[in-house]
């Protein structure tokens, strides 16, 4: 099987990752160097991470018993998998979506029942009834936003989908924030769905790889038993505590970067480019007048990497563009209006 790769290049403009384009607020930073002179280096972390899952808890309004963090949201998309996945067990995605949920559920030996989105990417109930009545998946995997495309799933599609769903749904929420709308809102005990969010993109902490999960409590319990015992080291239970106290920061830098999204993507629409609506930080975008590969590798020259999609199936073309500053962002526009007109 092949690997998944994100290829990496020193470059200028970097808008392939859909990264923060800033670190986190110099003042997390100090504190966590202070709070790093306590640790107890002989000992094991705290198991449980109990004040980071508090604080998440907090954060977000729900009993601690609710939260499983992990190593990154693809740590805790790999426990659901090798919880409720394995030998015998199918998930289902529907593409173009983000590789790793097919890709993880493979590697823990899960089946995988690929559905196929609609021409606008947008999800058919008809399609979402055909893959879950055939497959009968244990496990349904859900975009919102959805990576690559950037859509966000309503609230009626993700309704509809559990009330179809025989297994557990997963929304990932790695761009939630982004979005106007989250699943959040559906999640209680009674309701087989989680959401997944990280701390990699809105928390400016992709480096700490630190993701977490909402759920019924009793999911929780199974997931607790399978991770690794002491799988959060105790840098980044602190790292994650203690970035959950710049709320406002960042809520004032996502409210930023979907005012530049905005703008970019008026901008884009000036040029001989299709762009797809997006509720993320980054935007899919298919030239009209160049090949996107070619297109991929003249941008390179101008020193600015964004995603190369144009050769995955469905995305016959396509570009992936993570939104930046607005400084990047104009360099990047100033490269696509030299190259494409
Ligand atoms: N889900 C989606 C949809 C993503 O795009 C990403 C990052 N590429 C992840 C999960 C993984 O994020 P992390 O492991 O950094 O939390």
């Amino acid at each position: 099987m092949e690997g998944y790769h994100s290829p990496q290049v020193e470059v200028k403009v970097r808008l392939n990752t859909n990264e923060a384009p800033e670190p986190p607020p110099a003042a997390f930073t100090e504190r966590l160097v202070e709070e790093l002179q306590r640790i107890e280096w002989h000992r094991y972390p705290d198991r449980a991470a109990t004040e980071l899952r508090q604080a998440i808890a907090e954060f977000h309004g729900v009993d601690p018993s609710r939260v499983f963090a992990a190593n990154g949201s693809n740590e805790v998309l790999q426990t659901l998998c090798l919880t409720y996945g394995g030998a015998g067990r199918t998930a289902a995605v529907f593409e173009p979506t983000y590789a790793l949920h097919s890709h993880i559920a493979r590697i823990t030996g899960t089946k995988v029942a690929t559905g196929e989105r609609a021409h606008d990417f947008t999800l058919d109930l008809a399609e979402v009834d055909r893959v879950l009545g055939d497959a009968q998946p244990e496990i349904t995997f859900l975009c919102s936003p959805n990576n690559p495309t950037g859509l966000v799933e309503t609230e009626d599609t993700v309704r509809a989908v559990l009330g179809r769903a025989p297994g557990l749904v997963v929304v990932d929420e790695a761009y939630g924030q982004f979005a106007p709308w989250s699943a959040l809102t559906l999640v209680d005990d009674r309701t087989p769905l989680v959401v997944t969010r990280t701390y990699s993109k809105t928390w400016s902490m992709a480096a700490a790889r630190l993701g977490y999960l909402i759920g019924p409590a009793w999911l929780v319990e199974q997931l607790d038993k399978v991770v690794l015992p002491y799988h959060l080291d105790v840098v980044k239970q602190v790292a994650g505590r203690l970035a959950l106290d710049y709320r406002r920061e960042m809520d004032t830098r996502v409210a930023a970067l979907v005012e530049e999204r905005g703008r970019l993507i008026a901008r884009l629409g000036e040029l001989p480019i299709d762009v797809w609506p997006s509720g993320a930080n980054f935007v899919l975008i298919r030239p009209t007048t160049i090949e996107g590969d070619r297109l991929w590798h003249l941008l390179l020259d101008h020193s600015v990497l964004v995603r190369n999609c144009a050769s995955w199936p469905r995305l016959e073309g396509c570009l992936r563009v993570t939104i930046g500053t607005p400084a990047e962002d104009d360099a990047l526009l100033a490269a696509l209006e030299e190259i494409v007109q």
